[in-house]
């Protein structure tokens, strides 16, 4: 199995300001802690430094109107009208080069898309991908441009056949909204219900509209959901419906906001059951893209998706963290010295009411969505 992992130090050059709760730095911390771990000199693995995007392929999804004024925003300074696209202070910032900040993140989207498309390996990961709130002609949670759809775009165009799993504690909701008319890509997105998180969407009767129907699949999970009934509901109707669909290429944002120590949400997931998981999804998966995501919490960001990176390469890895970056990361006052540490999650996680409420969810999807998946199969055959 050969495998690829994208990244640039120029990713370093960007700031979403010192209020934001999106820190560049943990794509370092993750970058530093992969190789510290010497994931990055296996013999099946590829190390790509990211190149950033050609501009003309973000017009795969995004408005020509919408792309204008993220060139202007590039200077840093508030436009006027900013807003009517989702620019300003608060979630979305007008910082210096966010326009090349957001392609160097496509580019790196791209360049994992094309290393899988072209047969090169089996699996890619771009840490820095997966920003999947951004709209066509809008900025949202944290997002500028999505390339996440950009990247499936350009394996449908190469003729691929793509599922898209968002595991993100926030509803991947650019991503749904741009195939939600199309039974070309089946998006499966795991969130904590829009009933008390942003963006407030994914409910378990949004399940695509026209030719898409039955090719949008939510799971929204009730706030303090732990790792058990998590991986219940995955077990569930993820395998199923990638089995009916039969991808070639599943596309993954792999969002580490799930964690019950995450400050911006209210999921109580462990990082044990974050990386089973990733097995499952490596179990399903003939070929994977594998994005980032959320994450406010760095030293959980860097561990999980070194976690990740192992699983990916099939590699156990020692919990006792490296010496160089425990070094790196006591300078910045974070203390955990194991991979994934032995931390007990509150008991409080594994409520009976949200057992209920996903026992419901689970039994609307298979009543609602599996058998649309299914019966197209058959008529195909
Ligand atoms: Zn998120």
């Amino acid at each position: 199995m050969k495998t690829a992992f994208l990244y640039t130090d120029a990713y370093l050059d960007y700031d979403y300001g010192p209020n934001h709760p999106l820190r560049i730095i943990r794509l370092k911390l993750t970058y530093d802690l992969i190789k510290a771990y010497g994931l990055l000199n296996l013999p099946s693995v590829q190390f790509i430094p990211t190149i950033k995007a050609g501009e003309e392929t973000l017009m795969a999804f995004h408005s020509e109107e919408y792309l204008n004024i993220l060139r202007k925003a590039n200077g840093g300074l508030l436009l006027r009208d900013a807003y009517l696209y989702g620019l300003g202070p608060g979630d979305n910032p007008i910082f210096p080069g966010l326009y090349d900040w957001s392609l160097w993140v496509t580019g790196a989207t791209l360049q994992a898309v094309d290393f899988v498309a072209e047969g090169k390996g089996e699996i890619a990961f771009n840490i820095a991908g997966g920003l999947h709130h951004a709209m066509r002609s809008r900025a949202s949670g944290f997002c500028y441009i999505n390339d996440p759809v950009i990247g499936i775009k350009r394996l449908l165009s190469r003729g691929k056949r793509v599922a898209y799993i968002d595991i993100d504690a926030h509803h991947g909701d650019g991503v749904q909204k741009a195939f939600y008319e199309t039974n070309q890509v089946l998006t499966i997105s795991l969130h904590e219900t829009g009933h008390t998180l942003f963006p407030g969407t994914g409910f378990v009767d949004e399940i695509g509209e026209g030719e898409g129907e039955g090719y949008s699949v939510n799971l929204p999970f009730p706030p303090f959901t732990g790792d058990e009934i998590y991986l219940w509901a995955f077990e569930e109707v993820v395998p199923e419906l990638i089995h009916a669909f039969q991808p070639e290429v599943v596309v993954t944002q792999l969002g580490v906001d799930t964690f019950y120590d995450d400050p911006l949400t209210n999921l109580h997931l462990s990082i044990w059951g974050y990386e089973r998981v990733l097995k499952r999804i490596k179990d399903l998966a003939p070929k994977w893209v594998a994005l980032g995501g959320g994450g406010y919490n760095i030293s959980n960001v860097a561990r999980a998706w070194t976690l990740a990176w192992g699983v990916m390469n099939g590699i156990e890895l020692n919990e006792a963290l490296p010496e160089s970056y425990l070094k790196e990361t006591i300078e910045m006052g974070i203390e955990e010295k194991e991979l994934r540490g032995r931390t007990k999650i509150p008991m409080l996680s594994q409520n009976k009411e949200n057992r209920i409420e996903m026992e419901r969810v689970v039994h609307t999807i298979k009543e609602t969505v599996l058998p649309k998946i299914l019966n197209k199969k058959k008529s195909l055959l």
